[in-house]
């Protein structure tokens, strides 16, 4: 790993040096074990803010590991984490509201098609008090504050509790049985709370990764099934059983 970390891809520091000089199409960075050739078209779209020659010798294993974009993943130096298919994704929740020792970089993703880390490979997070999170679902990382977040996730818990569905949190449009139920218990100026808060970045990232349903007491992850179209904004429905 080099001295100065400025790079995700360098963080986690699994380098396979290549022959050539040149810009990271990826990352930005110079580099003398550059990998030739463009990467292919799913990651131009990504990478179009640099003008790059080749791959780094940081970013080349990345691009060769489907987990970085399939899954969602949790770097710290040297490593990384991923959530594993049908996992408990409860540490994610944790990483959120508690993160590791610095740096790290934490990515999100809704439904593993995108290459929504690219973004992410200059956002090393160098505090656990305000970090970023890449996501496939944000043109950029989005910046989080953790007490922010930790005084929100509050009212995510009581109402995941009453049995309010994930995605119902996200979008702040609440089924009538929900708005029937708040009426009769008192608890209409909490789903209002929610409606203020959708469409805040860092309070998708937070129901996305912190909601824990009532019935499993875990944190399930978001498949294709439960979000069908590509924007998030249009998937207003019930959560699947
Ligand atoms: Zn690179």
């Amino acid at each position: 790993m080099t001295a100065t970390v400025v790079t995700v891809s360098q963080l986690i520091g699994f380098a396979e040096p290549g022959p050539v000089v040149g810009r990271c199409y990826l990352c930005g960075q110079e580099t003398n074990a550059g990998h030739p050739g463009a990467p292919s078209d799913s990651f131009t779209a990504w990478s179009s803010v640099y003008s790059g020659t080749v791959i780094c010798e940081y970013c080349w294993p990345l691009v060769h590991d489907r987990r970085f974009r399939a899954r969602s993943w949790l770097a710290t130096p040297g490593q990384v984490r991923f959530v594993e298919p049908g996992e408990d994704r409860s540490w994610l929740r944790d990483v959120l509201l508690d993160p590791p020792a610095p740096p790290f970089a934490l990515y999100l993703t809704r439904n593993g098609k995108k290459q929504g880390w690219i973004p992410l490979l200059r956002y090393v997070s160098h505090s656990r008090d305000r970090f970023w999170v890449g996501t496939d679902w944000t043109d950029r990382p989005v910046y989080c504050d953790r007490l922010w977040l930790a005084e929100r996730v509050e009212l995510l818990d009581r109402l995941a509790d009453r049995g309010v569905p994930r995605t119902q949190m996200l979008f702040g449009r609440f089924a009538p049985r929900v708005w029937r139920s708040a009426i009769q218990d008192g608890w209409t100026s909490e789903l209002e709370a929610v409606q203020r808060l959708a469409g805040d970045p860092q309070w998708e990232v937070l129901v996305y990764a912190a909601y824990r349903s009532r019935d499993r007491g875990t944190v399930r992850g978001v498949t294709r099934g439960d979000l069908p179209s590509d924007q998030l904004a249009e998937d207003a429905g019930e959560e699947p059983a």
